[in-house]
């Protein structure tokens, strides 16, 4: 097949235009939480500049096309560097991809002179291209800071890496071949790869950009579905969603399990004395007390307002009430101090063990008669559910 390289990098470029109204689109319609997509728009809109000016070689002014298309095309590879270190929450790195740009183009102005060699234009090119480019490899995955990152981000990332080594080979055999010019629009092999997997590459990394985009975003749903946003623990939904699973397991297979309900005490006097935004700053530190004592194992969420629910696999009565009466303990001495205001409060537990237990929500009916049964009896206290109470 004989394809022309002039036609290829306008078709591939086109391609990339198109590609960039989706990502302005997508930058308009993510949520905040999701930058970068308008970064990436701009790279693929001076890349696609930067392509039209390269394939011009020989019909506009080689000081167009040479020194601003080479800058152009740098600077768009530097645009993606920041987009994704932007999408990572992660400081743009942008000393030695300037520095990389400046050396393009210097090395494109001083290529000029009618007695350079050509070699070192497209050596210098070639040089700064891979750098910036394995700088994308690198903060595709370490800037994102996770030990196992998603697809998208391997996509990304690899997709730099295979054109960080195309350019390297490109790289060598122009030092080691003896024709003196392999330039843009040349015939040659090695040029025609570079050329091919270069436009390729820059709709593949967009790609893969725009998943890790989606995988966030899905991400982040979930997390807010699942999630109690003031306090970051499991939700209600998500916490039946778990425990119902194994209570079955426990009562299949003859395990011990046992269930805590907690509730402040007093709680409306709170919001009326401190306001709302203090109760909110009772419940975050009682959140923070339980984070703390429950195991990795345990079962724990939001259930309500300012009620609160754990699930305690392998556990028998005993151990789920001294933990209980721990966190009681905890929680009667701390200081939430929000404002002026130093706020102390307490909560009430009700804590039943689920040895003849078939449900879920027989569990915690038990444990709720057991927490009336501690508000009651003077509230700030633990009270074990038992028949006749
Ligand atoms: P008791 O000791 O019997 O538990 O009394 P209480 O005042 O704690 O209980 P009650 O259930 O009557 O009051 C709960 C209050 O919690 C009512 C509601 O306005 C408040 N509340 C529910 N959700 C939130 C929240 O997210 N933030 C704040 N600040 N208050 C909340
Ligand atoms: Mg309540
Ligand atoms: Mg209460």
């Amino acid at each position: 097949m004989e394809l022309d390289p002039r036609t290829f990098i306008v078709t591939t470029t086109l391609a990339a235009f198109v590609m960039m109204i989706v990502f302005f689109a997508q930058a308009r319609s993510f949520p905040e939480s999701i930058r970068g997509f308008k970064i990436w728009g701009f790279a693929l809109l001076v890349g696609t500049l930067a392509a039209a000016l390269l394939a011009a070689r020989d019909i506009i002014p080689d000081s167009l096309s040479v020194v601003l298309g080479n800058g152009l095309l740098a600077l768009s590879l530097f645009l993606m560097i920041a987009a994704i270190a932007t999408f990572h929450d992660h400081p743009i790195p942008w000393k030695l991809p300037a520095l990389c740009i400046l050396f393009v183009v210097l090395a494109m102005i001083y290529s000029l002179a009618p007695e350079h060699s050509q070699k070192l234009r497209t050596t210098t090119a070639s040089a700064g291209n891979m750098v910036l480019i394995g700088i994308g490899a690198w903060i595709a995955f370490k800037g994102s800071g996770v030990r196992k990152p998603q697809f998208g981000i391997y996509f990304t990332g690899g997709c730099f890496i295979v054109m960080t080594m195309v350019c390297f080979a490109r790289l060598v055999t122009l030092l080691a071949g003896n024709q003196e010019y392999a330039g843009l629009l040349s015939e040659s092999p090695m040029q025609r790869i570079y050329l091919a997997s270069y436009s390729l590459n820059v709709l593949l990394v967009s790609v893969g950009f725009s998943i890790m985009g989606h995988e966030k975003l899905v991400e982040n749903y979930r997390a807010l579905a699942s999630h109690d946003e003031l306090t970051g623990l499991y939700n209600r939904r998500r916490f039946i969603e778990s425990a119902v699973h194994e209570v079955q397991r426990a009562e299949r297979y003859k395990r011990d399990i046992s269930l805590i309900l907690i509730d402040i005490d007093n709680f409306k006097a709170i919001n009326d004395t401190y306001g709302h935004q203090a109760g909110d700053a009772v419940i975050k530190d009682i959140a923070g007390v339980m984070r703390q004592n429950f195991r990795e194992t345990d079962l724990y969420g939001r259930y309500g307002g300012e009620e609160f629910i754990a699930l305690l696999p392998e556990t028998q009565l005993a151990d789920a009430v001294a933990l209980s009466e721990r966190i009681r303990a905890m929680v009667n001495q701390n200081v939430v101090e929000f404002e002026d205001s130093k706020i102390t409060y307490c909560a009430s537990f009700g804590v039943v063990q689920g040895s003849t237990i078939k449900t879920l929500d027989q569990l915690v009916a038990h444990a709720d008669k057991a927490l009336y049964r501690a508000k009651n009896a003077g509230k700030n206290r633990v009270e074990i559910f038992s028949d006749n109470a």
